[in-house]
């Protein structure tokens, strides 16, 4: 009987959603409306697995990773970076409604739980903002996301272990190889026991060279992490 007031309330004045507007009323409605949640399109295509391109060759290089050395086991991205998960990540991003951290958490744990994956999960990590970023945001999206995907698998969540230590250049005003240089030597693991011998999932929102997901790989992996699995929902431009 709990719910018959928020039902009216939901009547009264319903939930949108965030992305076309229209109000949620279906079943399972509870954060996007089920037409744009079906325009999303999964990333199913084999990747490079370094920077998560599409590329046919399976468990291979493209040619701009060639000759990089990349830390994590493997790379999985969620989605296509296109018109709908562009939105979905900037009003995460940007207009706080971190409540979008629900879908997007499930379509990360849905791309994760595709066969030949990972045998176990021990830990979730995002990959941490500087101090002076965070404190600009107010919160760190890649944290909420995995919140979200800790909650789904039912393992711990651990932050303030991998921290930010350096204050970099903002990676989407540099080029490809610039960026690798620009994020080096920037993490620290402050608890390297709390690290060692544990398989890792590594989660960002967007993925572009993959160079920041790598360097926390690099850093965990020096730290004694076992195996690191990187994601993010989507691969950007
Ligand atoms: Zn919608
Ligand atoms: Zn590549």
């Amino acid at each position: 009987m709990r719910n018959i007031g928020n039902v009216l309330l939901n009547l009264i004045y319903p939930l949108r959603c965030p992305l076309c507007q229209r109000p949620l009323y279906a079943p399972g409605e509870s954060y996007l409306c089920q037409l744009c949640s079906s325009k999303i399109k999964r990333l199913t295509l084999s990747t490079c697995w370094g920077c998560a391109k599409p590329f046919f060759e399976k468990e291979s290089l493209c040619f701009e990773c060639k000759g990089k050395k990349f830390y994590y086991d493997k790379v999985v991205v969620a989605a296509i970076y296109d018109d709908i998960i562009r939105r979905s990540i900037h009003l995460l991003k940007y207009a706080r409604k971190t409540a979008l951290a629900k879908p997007l958490g499930a379509l990360l744990i849905e791309a994760i739980s595709r066969p030949d994956c990972i045998d176990r999960i021990d830990l979730a990590i995002p990959v941490p903002l500087h101090n002076r970023q965070l404190r600009r945001r107010g919160f760190n999206q890649a944290e909420i996301l995995a919140r979200s995907c800790g909650q789904r698998l039912a393992i711990p969540v651990s932050t303030g272990n991998l921290i930010k230590t350096k204050s970099t250049l903002s990676q989407s005003d540099l080029k490809r190889d610039e960026r690798f240089k620009n994020i080096e030597g920037a993490f620290l693991v402050k608890k390297p026991s709390d690290i060692k011998g544990k398989n890792i999932l590594l989660i960002d929102d967007v993925l572009t060279t993959g160079a920041t997901l790598n360097e926390c790989a690099r850093t965990l992996k020096r730290a004694g992490a076992e195996k690191i699995i990187a994601m993010a929902i989507a691969r950007g431009l």
